[in-house]
């Protein structure tokens, strides 16, 4: 089994990377795995214990055994997961701290630190997981959640740019999907939800949860499918078509050809079409999105 794509995985993961992960876990699931961690003696008492649940909740990883106990291992920044067969070497110079292996598959978890054992109190009352907003990868998921937050006094004052990044507002987006959500919803960084019509909520929520699928589905490709076919006709790479905005300083947008820019907000790096800004949605081809 090939090692997870480490082009779509080498910066930081989003949600869909992390759910994209989640999915490649579920072999584990009804199996007694073999754990391998040279730095937590303590999860000796997991082995031989079967799996009954894998799931990913904003940038954690829970996997549920028999008897009640939950293994959370949260990536940070630098965390990666690698497959393969049982024992096989990955190339890299990260740091192992766990693996899970069954009679055929094995996956390691890599230079991830904050790796917990959590009984259901411990989970329930978890510093990260108690403080995270709803899920974009979560199939439970409606719109109508993302509006009630958009909605919520506790953030109606802070920037759209700030917010996009905060777990705690919603659960998913990391730098990438924040300039792609603020483009398809045609809204700036600089607004913030009192600023936003019904309107402008209902574009902010739909282009949220429509791009962090599309992005899990494609492998983080946020362009629809259309885009893409007439992109590749014309001989563009992956790196060209892959988005709306991100990393696309310079090249024209792909609405109304205006030169893409590029700015600092909240720390990182964000990219935005000033021309297409305000004129209303640039995509709202998310359908299936409720
Ligand atoms: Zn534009």
């Amino acid at each position: 089994m090939p090692i997870i794509s480490s082009r779509w995985c080498k910066a930081s993961p989003e949600g869909p990377e992390i759910h994209a992960q989640a999915v490649r876990l579920q072999f584990l699931k009804g199996e007694r795995p073999r754990l391998l961690s040279p730095y937590l003696p303590a999860l000796e008492e997991l082995q031989g214990k079967r799996v009954k649940q894998v799931g990913a909740q904003g940038k954690a990883f829970l996997i549920t055994f028999e008897g009640g106990l939950t293994l959370y291992a949260h990536m940070q920044l630098y965390g990666r997961w690698m497959f393969g067969k049982p024992g096989q070497q990955h190339k890299t110079n990260r740091q192992l701290r766990l693996s899970l292996a069954t009679a055929d598959q094995e996956a390691g978890l890599y230079s991830a630190t904050q790796i917990e054992l959590l009984n259901a109190a411990g989970l329930k009352k978890h510093a990260y997981l108690s403080r995270l907003g709803p899920d974009l990868l979560d199939p439970g998921t409606k719109l109508a959640d993302l509006i009630q937050r958009i909605q919520n006094k506790q953030f109606s004052g802070r920037r759209l740019a700030a917010l996009l990044l905060d777990q705690t507002f919603w659960a998913g987006p990391g730098n990438y999907l924040r300039s792609e959500i603020l483009f398809c919803a045609g809204l700036s960084p600089e607004m913030r939800p009192k600023d936003l019509d019904k309107e402008q909520q209902v574009r902010l929520a739909r282009a949220s949860l429509g791009l962090a699928r599309r992005s899990l589905k494609t492998k983080g490709i946020t362009t629809p499918a259309e885009l893409v076919s007439e992109a590749k006709k014309g001989g563009q790479t992956r790196r060209l078509y892959r988005h709306w905005v991100f990393n696309r300083l310079g090249r024209p947008c792909w609405i109304c050809g205006v030169p893409v820019r590029k700015e600092e907000w909240s720390g990182r790096r964000l990219y935005r079409c000033l021309e297409c800004e305000g004129g209303g949605s640039r995509e709202m081809n998310f359908q299936d999105v409720e």
